[in-house]
């Protein structure tokens, strides 16, 4: 009966261990960043949107275009930029 109890445990714990190791393998970013935000490097996951076509980029991969207010515009690609750049100064 004990040694039934004692293997039972075992195999729990090594299927908590085993999960353990996949999940921190399939999902290493959550384990990295866990609940701690604005901390060393969050921002340059940020996904940023493109006013233009709408697709969401990350950052880093931007092309970044100042607007008269000096806000950043970030733009998939230099066709989206000058599409957009066209467009709102037709508007304006
Ligand atoms: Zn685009």
């Amino acid at each position: 009966m004990l040694r039934t109890l004692i293997i039972v445990l075992l195999v729990y714990l090594a299927l908590k261990a085993l999960f353990r190791i996949l999940s921190a393998y399939f999902f290493p970013r959550q384990q990295r960043s866990g609940r701690v935000d604005g901390d060393s490097g969050v921002g340059d996951d940020l996904l940023v949107e493109d006013p233009y076509c709408k697709v969401h980029l990350p950052k880093q991969e931007a092309i970044v275009v100042r607007d008269n207010d000096g806000r950043p515009l970030y733009f998939c690609s230099q066709k989206c930029r000058d599409a957009y750049l066209a467009q709102t100064k037709r508007s304006a």
